[in-house]
């Protein structure tokens, strides 16, 4: 299991447009290079005995499917989404088999009877992974929890960077729901969002927009990073406030 020296940060015009770095050899992790799209984001393709799970499909900017495709094999492609929101989904185009954006969409594909509450599995043959729910970034926004690498992966909801909250509320109790997860016998070893939008030195941010990030925070953060977000949104209360924070920064809108 490993992260890379460092992710493609944009200073670098003649980096591939896609940085694959296998965490492990199940698990590979994806960006999406900064040059092509600021929002830089990351995917991931998680790899079973009989599927191919790849979260997020990027912004669309560049072609994905034949790099998917050569990482996946012979393994039947599942699409899904952390969330609706463009830089996640743009990419949908190359692939008509991923889930729909809507949050019905999603609670169907996955057997939520009670969305945002519940638990749900999705069985890649021999690696399963967890579903949460956790609207407030987006409305279809999931969490999912894989329990052979003990990742959680948490797309716009937690990373290093902006967390942008549409509906506070909503953000408050999916990140008590997460944390109670996590703490109900789901250890994880890192959380993994979608973005990094902050810079190595704590609590420093780069520009909005910004396409270049020399260097940049690490992406993974440690599992104590969502208990201190689920402390800090509880201390917060009902208004939407901005907090800053070392590793991330609470940024309603
Ligand atoms: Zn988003
Ligand atoms: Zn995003």
């Amino acid at each position: 299991m490993s992260f890379p020296d460092r992710w493609d940060d944009g200073t670098d015009p003649s980096t591939p447009e896609h940085q694959v770095h296998w965490y492990d050899d199940r698990t590979a992790m994806i960006r999406q290079s900064l040059r092509t799209s600021f929002e830089g984001p990351f995917l991931y393709l998680l790899l079973g005995d009989d599927r191919a799970l790849l979260l997020d499909t990027g912004t669309g900017d560049v072609p994905l499917r034949p790099l998917v495709e050569s990482l996946a094999g012979e393994r039947e492609l599942v699409v899904v989404h952390t969330h609706g929101h463009g830089d996640h989904v743009g990419g949908d185009p190359e692939f008509p088999e991923a889930v729909g954006r809507s949050a019905e969409d999603v609670a169907r594909y996955f057997g939520f009877a009670d969305w945002p509450h519940g638990v749900r599995q999705v069985d890649l043959g021999g690696r399963v992974l967890d579903v949460l729910a956790i609207p407030g970034h987006h409305a279809s926004h999931i969490a999912l929890y894989d329990r052979d690498t003990r990742l959680l992966f948490s797309g716009d909801s937690l990373y290093p960077g902006r967390l942008y909250v549409f509906d506070w509320p909503a953000f408050r109790e999916s990140v008590a729901r997460l944390g109670e997860f996590v703490a109900a016998g789901n250890p994880v070893d890192w959380v993994l969002g979608a973005h990094i939008e902050m810079t190595a030195e704590p609590g420093k941010d780069y520009a909005m927009g910004a396409d270049r990030h020399p260097d940049e925070h690490p992406l993974e953060l440690r599992p104590g990073v969502l208990t201190e977000l689920a402390d800090v949104l509880a201390a917060a209360g009902e208004d939407p406030v901005r907090i800053e924070r070392d590793d991330f920064i609470v940024f309603p809108v």
